[in-house]
């Protein structure tokens, strides 16, 4: 059962700054329900069923009830509301002026302004979802890419948290299973048979860990797209190539004003794989008459990367310039893209280096040759085990998990360690207690009041 605290009232403005046809001010808390009755005239909000809409007006009730907007108002009372509470939403005409008049009277009649993610904390500390889910919505907010959404709405469903809570339990049982054999010493043998099994389960459950951390290479690109530099001397085809990624693709993600991060980034979806294009600025510089400052921005983007596609005019021989783009990208995954394939060709593979690292492709951006071919070339990188991941499938995407998980295997490191080094059973005992904390940071069942701010005030307001 939710056991809710009572909070004071919180209201903020949940639609995006700006003007539109309608915006939202939202309340939650105990007293959400009276003060909206204070400053709304229409039926009685008291006596209305809840998760029902009503429509009715705003009025100023310390100035003579003068209309504000005519609005919608729903009422949606605890506890199956997003935060547990009492939450009401007024509906009203999205001017920027009606809005924070609405939202100055609802202040003014006794909420206070919510702090940014204030209603998602509501939900945390109210205990209808956990750390992790809590931030799986800031995920699903901030998803760039229909793969970041998928994954950011399987953690939102508690998958991860159901993982994460039965790994805990396992410890819990290890522990509870030492706890009873050291309580039998005069048990023959009792200290052999606690080091076997906590060596035994302590293994399984590493292993568990490490899984879950493979799968955190992947989700981290699945979120924040895999950095991707389009690079070449000038006129070799990269705004061809960009271009027809882009409009083939038909699916260029910018960030949504009102989310935290307000850079310009560009990603397109290329075979399931969101690349995040890195200075596709620098990548129109065919005007420079000084090709060495195309070769140079293209190092800085190179610094940057983790997937370089490297673009050679096939019916050239190779440049010095091209030469010291190959030298530059030795050390990065790389596509090499042998362009303009339809016209004569002095350059093939055979004078290219070749290694694990490097895929070569013949692209023509007249015939569109070699576009399918680049789009499994990526896939195959990206997915080392073939298969897109089934929907259902855990996976780590978030850096702060990532950094726990990676804790608690050290922790579970240390157990296997010591115990395979002969240490006493109690000292293996408080690493494993370790891991089982550093787990449970991660669901938020173990939390500081610190961590929480940090998190919460990444949202937006109104979220
Ligand atoms: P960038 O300077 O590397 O961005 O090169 P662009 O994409 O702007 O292309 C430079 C010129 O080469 C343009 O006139 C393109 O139409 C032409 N071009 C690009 N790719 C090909 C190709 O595969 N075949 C041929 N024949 N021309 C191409
Ligand atoms: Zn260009």
């Amino acid at each position: 059962a939710l056991m809710t605290t009572d909070y004071d009232t919180i209201a903020a403005i949940s639609t995006p700054p700006g003007v539109g046809g309608i915006s939202i001010v939202r309340l939650s808390g105990s007293e959400a329900l009276n003060i909206a009755r204070r400053i709304y005239r229409g039926k009685d909000l008291a006596r209305v069923a809840t998760d029902t809409i009503n429509y009715g007006h705003i009025i100023d009730p310390q100035a003579d009830h003068r209309e504000i907007d005519e609005v919608m108002v729903s009422v949606m009372r605890a506890p199956k509301t997003y935060t547990c509470e009492d939450v009401i939403e007024i509906n009203c005409h999205g001017g920027l002026q009606v809005t924070n008049q609405i939202l100055q009277l609802v202040l003014r009649n006794g909420a206070r302004l919510a702090e940014p993610g204030e209603f998602t904390k509501r939900a945390f500390l109210n205990g209808r979802i956990d750390l992790s889910q809590s931030e799986a919505v800031m995920d699903l907010i901030e998803a760039k890419t229909d793969a970041a959404r998928k994954a950011a709405l399987n953690q939102l469903d508690g998958n991860l948290s159901v993982v994460i809570k039965k790994l805990r339990q396992e410890i819990v049982d290890v522990l509870a299973n030492v706890e009873v054999n050291i309580d039998y010493p005069e048990y023959d043998g009792a200290e052999e048979v606690t080091t076997q099994l906590m060596l035994e389960r302590a293994t399984a459950i590493k292993e568990k860990i490490a899984n879950l951390l493979k799968t955190a290479q992947q989700g981290k690109v699945l979120r924040d797209g895999l950095n991707t530099a389009i690079v070449g001397r000038p006129n070799v085809g990269k705004s061809s190539l960009l271009n027809r990624l882009l409009h083939e693709e038909k699916a260029i993600v910018t960030d949504v004003p009102g989310t935290t991060r307000d850079t310009l980034d560009e990603y397109v979806n290329v075979a399931g794989v969101p690349l995040h294009l890195i200075d596709t600025a620098g990548i129109h510089t065919t005007t420079d008459k000084v090709e060495q400052i195309g070769v140079d921005r293209s190092r800085a983007a190179i610094q940057q990367a983790d997937l370089v596609l490297l673009v050679l005019n096939a019916s050239e021989p190779l440049t010095d310039s091209d030469q010291e783009l190959l030298d530059a990208t030795a050390e990065t995954n790389r596509i090499i893209l042998l362009n303009k394939t339809d016209l004569p060709q002095q350059l093939t593979a055979a004078d290219l280096p070749q290694d694990e690292k490097t895929a070569i492709i013949k692209t023509s951006a007249v015939t569109t040759d070699g576009t399918q071919a680049l789009e499994n070339v990526i896939a195959k990188m990206f997915f080392t085990d073939g298969i897109t991941r089934n929907q259902t499938d855990v996976m780590v995407t978030n850096a702060r998990h990532i950094s726990l998980l990676q804790q608690a295997l050290d922790s579970l490191t240390t157990v296997i360690d010591g115990l395979q080094a002969g240490l006493p059973v109690d000292i293996a005992q408080i690493d494993l207690q370790n891991a089982w904390e550093q787990l449970g940071e991660i669901t938020g069942d173990n939390y500081d009041e610190e961590l929480m701010d940090q998190l919460f005030e990444q949202f937006c307001i109104g979220k």
